[in-house]
């Protein structure tokens, strides 16, 4: 390993086996015991002046002799033993020093692993790292070198941070050392690496000054410690604490790691998610938005915080119809998939597919298709006027070559009758050609107003007026048919600009089509609307009856087409009604109430839009 300013050491041996085993270190000796010098002392001292005593009884010496060399024995015994006592004391004072530390260490690694696997980033992670590393081993200088998943060096780390291209990248031998997952000793010379796993059984760590210690997350070795005193020597408790430390910082390096893989593929998904054009919601299984994108908010007109949490109900701009016809409720309680097109409060058209969520709830896709059927909406409406006006034409050539002939035998038929001699039978026949002919030139005549539509004197009306009076047409046949009708009129409605007596023909049409549905059955209701949104103005008649059956409504608004019995409809009602609503440019369009029975709304401008346009 280089570092900055010194010269590399020579390439170190490679292919070292990973050293999960602790350090091996030169044995420390047991503790001397404080009593040890003083046992020592009284049975050398006892035996020492008995010796004396003897050989000055031997030599014949003096009491004061004896006692005195036995004085000078004891003494010099005592003394021996009170310089040993002094030292078992100041040995066992140093061991109590460091019981002392290895039990802050053990406290400081129980703190550095709270905080190392509390972070959720690598680099806070060696942040961490060089922090407590200063704290349980002194050192002057803290190294990380970091691989990434290829086992590349994705970049080093020093007390001043992230130093990427620092120093030189590493050689590949001392890569491949790193990478083993040994730890390496060095020591001051800078030229031979102090390796434990290489070989040698024991390394002397007084002698060592850089410390290489592997961290791993897993089986991969994922960063590599480096520390480095000045002045040379660790204790195995020092190493041993590094050690622990840099397996902790292993974890939470690998933690850290894969919370960024997380998190990397879940902002990946929202990313996709709120990239996509459609409206995109999970709702949960009480009906709740859990999750959605931007699209989805911007459809249901509402901020992104706000829709999340938000009941399906009350989405603003999406507007899903509540109690039974709601097919989210409908998904969510039987699992099934469902479509609906839908109109959005901000008058937009939705296609809403939903489909159950394996857990409970429902997927929501909205998408916006309000282009798509106007396209269709015209199309129809092209093809429905240019059929009109073909029909028309046919109709107005059939008229006109009918009506000649007819003409003609309604003129010899009436030449007859004027004839007094012309009796019996034969005067009732021909009174009957004269009958028919007449019939039959009042419907050319039907047919050629219909295809002409004459608009009429025009004017700004209220369809509120043209309801109250068509009320009153109906009021005496609807009573004695036994049928309701109520009135639900906006106060507000602005006037339409339009002929008030054509106006009153298609609403008569509707409600006397609507009599019919209802004719037959127990429940006769019909309610006549009105309402405005915009500058639209619309005119609906609701009935309790039967609806439409699905296979007639394309075919409703054909000239001629009718289910009635011959002599009760002709199938013009509709058709005329189609054409007058279409040449005030509004529309009139059919449908099926969810409960049950038609709706039939005409659509008008407003006339101040007209004004305005
Ligand atoms: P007609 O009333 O002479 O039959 P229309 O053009 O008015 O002609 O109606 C065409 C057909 O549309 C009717 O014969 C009937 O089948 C159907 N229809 C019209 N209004 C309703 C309604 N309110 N409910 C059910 N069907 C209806």
């Amino acid at each position: 390993p280089s570092h900055p300013g010194e010269e590399s050491p020579p390439t170190p041996p490679i292919g070292r086996s990973r050293a999960t085993a602790p350090v091996p270190v030169v044995p420390e000796r047991p503790l001397p015991r404080a009593v040890a010098p003083w046992v020592v002392a009284l049975l050398g001292g006892g035996s020492g002046a008995l010796l004396t005593v003897a050989v000055a009884l031997r030599s014949h010496a003096t009491l004061a002799e004896i006692v005195a060399l036995v004085g000078v024995v004891c003494t010099a015994l005592v003394t021996v033993a009170c310089f040993r006592t002094v030292k078992v004391i100041h040995i066992r004072r140093i061991e109590k020093v460091r019981t002392q530390a290895q039990t802050g260490r053990v406290a400081g690694l129980l703190e550095s692993a709270r905080g190392m696997t509390a972070q959720n980033s690598e680099a806070a992670v060696y942040e961490q790292l060089k922090i407590h590393s200063e704290l349980l081993v002194p050192h002057d200088h803290f190294e990380l070198a970091v691989f990434d998943e290829s086992g590349k060096l994705a970049g080093r780390y020093s007390a001043a941070g992230i130093i990427d291209g620092y120093n030189a990248t590493p050689t590949d031998a001392e890569l491949t050392v790193y990478r083993s997952g040994a730890p390496i000793f060095e020591d001051g010379s800078g030229h031979t690496p102090l390796d434990v796993a290489g070989g040698a059984s024991t390394v002397r760590l007084e002698e060592v000054r850089d410390a290489h210690i592997p961290v791993y997350a897993g089986e991969a070795v994922v960063a590599v410690t480096t520390i480095r005193r000045r002045h040379p020597g660790y204790t195995s408790d020092e190493i041993d604490a590094l050690a622990t430390l840099c397996q902790q910082g292993g974890i939470a390096i690998g933690r850290a790691r894969l919370f960024a893989q997380v998190l990397a593929a879940k902002r990946e998904w929202e990313r996709v998610f709120d990239a996509t054009a459609e409206g995109l919601a999970l709702i949960d299984e009480q009906g709740r938005v859990r999750r959605c994108n931007a699209a989805f908010a911007g459809l249901a007109g509402m901020s992104l915080g706000s829709t999340i949490g938000q009941d399906h109900h009350g989405l603003r701009g999406i507007g899903i119809a509540a109690g039974a016809d709601c097919a989210i409720c409908n998904t969510i309680r039987t699992g099934s998939r469902a479509e609906r097109v839908i109109q959005s409060a901000q008058g937009r058209v939705l296609k809403l597919t939903l489909s159950p969520y394996p857990t409970g709830g429902a997927v929501l896709v909205a998408q916006d298709v309000t282009a798509e059927s106007q396209v269709r909406g015209a199309e129809q409406q092209l093809f429905e006027s240019e059929k009109f006006a073909a029909i028309g034409r046919l109709a107005a050539g059939v008229s006109h070559e009918v009506n000649n002939p007819l003409m003609g035998i309604n003129g010899l038929a009436t030449v007859l009758l004027e004839d007094p001699a012309f009796t019996g039978e034969n005067r009732e026949m021909v009174a009957l050609i004269q009958r028919e002919s007449r019939r039959a030139a009042q419907i050319t005549r039907d047919l050629l107003s219909f295809v002409r539509a004459e608009d009429g004197a025009r004017g700004s009306i209220s369809l509120n007026a043209v309801a109250h009076e068509v009320v009153e047409l109906r009021a005496v046949a609807q009573h004695s048919a036994g049928i309701t009708m109520t009135l639900d009129l906006a106060e507000d409605l602005p006037p339409v600009w339009a002929s008030r007596a054509q106006l009153v023909q298609v609403v008569v049409n509707l409600v006397t089509n609507a009599e019919d549905a209802v004719e037959q059955l127990a429940r006769r209701e019909i309610r006549v609307s009105t309402s405005r949104s915009g500058r639209k103005v619309y005119l609906r008649v609701e009935d309790s009856g039967p609806g439409i059956p699905e296979e007639l409504r394309a075919r409703l608004f054909e000239p001629f087409f009718t289910t009635k019995a011959p002599g009760k409809g002709t199938g013009l009602g509709l058709s005329l009604s189609f054409s007058i609503a279409e040449r005030h440019s509004g529309s009139l369009r059919a449908e099926n109430i969810p409960g049950g029975g038609a709706r039939f709304t005409i659509e008008l401008p407003a006339s101040e839009s007209r004004a305005a346009a």
